[in-house]
């Protein structure tokens, strides 16, 4: 293939043909095109953009270069959840068994995390045995026996993606709105989903700054996905304060299961509920998102959702005898401390990019992707905007692979939290429904 021409013509702001995306996706996967040629292509793009039907080129282009699911005929619609990632935010493991638990095929390709904002995956690989890896027809088989499975991609999914991902980070291209709606789309059309929910988070600690972006994004993704054949809605979420009490791989599984045993957090359990509910109404299996929130609440309640959690998780390799055992500890990591308030008052900032850093800091994420991680250490029981605290009283714990650690990590915590003597106006989680 020349590709020269396809550079100059996206360069002059020209628009390529969907059989010219096709064959460049075929050919880059092949190993045709060099990397040269092509992160000059993904600067054109990324200054020229990309028009409706270019992206929607791309993206199945980028999903047909590898393994699509194929799950047999069956009345569960397929569907899943992606957020763009935040703190503290482990809304797909307490979600993939509600949504089995309503009927739902849950399909849940999930990735790891890289900076501050954690994966699905790393979370999951604090449970003892639980395989994350598994070959396409296991998780098939499994979706269709258990209803849901939360994994990583396989080697032969999407691969396009991983290429073009790698040359995006050394390009300078990541955040061009059209890459990464096609990068984000083709990997969740690949589970040849009949709906999905987006969570596209803004704030302090989101891939999006502010709320303006995130609805670009959300916009982009909406007409995407539908466009693709996928019942896409996203909704717009403050990512400015971390998500729930817990954040750390080990402990967000443990406040995870709190949720699926209907003891809190609010605002985990709100956003599960509504993701579940907002998918409910795309289906039809609720006429109003009122009335899907009430049968997603009676689902989550009536403990189903928690023993199909165990089910993953005994399909998946764990043990639960001992997942059990590690869950009745109050910590598993070598040192906790607490960082106490040093004065009374009204939690009015609680900074998800501070925490994240923090806990990243701790060895809980990855700096770069051959980093490994320690899944033991993070923060719980934080306090959130809104509380009242007493002097002295804790404003989060530590969890650290040492007690030097610990005092490193409270000191810089200190800076990620102010108390004022006047209640703060709460901010609402969820700000927006796109779709
Ligand atoms: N996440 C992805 O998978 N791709 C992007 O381009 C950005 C975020």
């Amino acid at each position: 293939m020349n590709f020269l021409p396809l550079i100059e013509a996206k360069r002059e702001g020209k628009i390529l043909a969907p059989e010219q995306i096709q064959e460049f996706i075929r050919e880059f996967t092949a190993g045709k095109i060099p990397d040269y040629q092509m992160a000059a292509l993904l600067m054109a793009v990324f200054f020229r953009g990309l028009d409706t039907a270019e992206t929607t080129a791309l993206t199945l282009a980028m999903r047909d270069s590898g393994d699509v699911l194929k799950f047999p005929t069956d009345k569960r619609p397929l569907a899943d959840k992606h957020s763009t990632g935040g703190i503290g935010d482990k809304v797909s493991l307490p979600l993939a068994p509600l949504l089995a638990c309503l009927g739902f095929r849950v399909p849940m390709i999930s990735g790891r995390g890289l900076g501050i904002t954690g994966g699905t995956l790393d979370k999951l690989d604090s449970i003892p045995g639980f395989k994350t890896l598994l070959p396409a027809a296991q998780i098939v088989a499994q979706v269709q026996k258990v209803g849901c499975v939360i994994c990583g991609q396989t080697d032969t999914m999407v691969p396009a993606d991983k290429k073009i991902y790698a040359l995006r980070d050394a390009s300078g291209t990541v955040p061009g709105i059209p890459l990464i709606t096609a990068s984000i789309l083709s990997k969740k059309l690949a589970e040849s989903l009949d709906v999905l929910i987006l969570d596209v988070k803004f704030g302090a600690a989101a891939f999006m700054p502010t709320k303006a972006a995130a609805r670009k994004l959300a916009q982009a993704m909406v007409a995407l996905g539908n466009e693709c054949g996928t019942n896409t809605r996203a909704i717009l979420t403050d990512m400015n304060t971390p998500l729930g009490r817990a954040a750390g791989n080990w402990l967000e599984v443990k406040e995870s299961v709190n949720c699926l045993e209907n003891k809190g957090p609010n605002d985990l359990r709100e956003l599960v509920i509504d993701s579940a509910a907002h998918l409910l109404v795309q289906t039809n299996k609720a006429k109003t998102l009122a009335a899907a929130r009430k049968l997603a609440e009676a689902c989550l309640n009536s403990g189903e959702p928690r023993a199909k959690w165990d089910e993953m998780l005994v399909a998946q390799g764990a043990n639960l005898k001992t997942f059990q055992r590690k869950l009745a500890m109050d910590s598993v990591a070598k040192a906790v401390v607490e960082l106490k308030a040093e004065k009374a008052g009204y939690v009015s900032k609680c900074d998800a990019r501070i925490i994240g850093e923090v806990i990243r800091d701790l060895g809980g994420g990855r700096l770069t992707k051959e980093s490994s991680i320690n899944y033991d250490v993070g923060a719980d029981q934080i306090v959130k905007p809104g509380d009242h605290v007493e002097k002295s009283g804790t404003l989060c714990r530590v969890h650290a692979a040492g007690s030097v650690q610990a005092e490193a990590a409270k000191a810089r915590l200190k800076t990620a939290f102010e108390i004022s003597a006047e209640r703060p106006a709460q901010t609402r989680l969820i700000q927006e429904i796109i779709g």
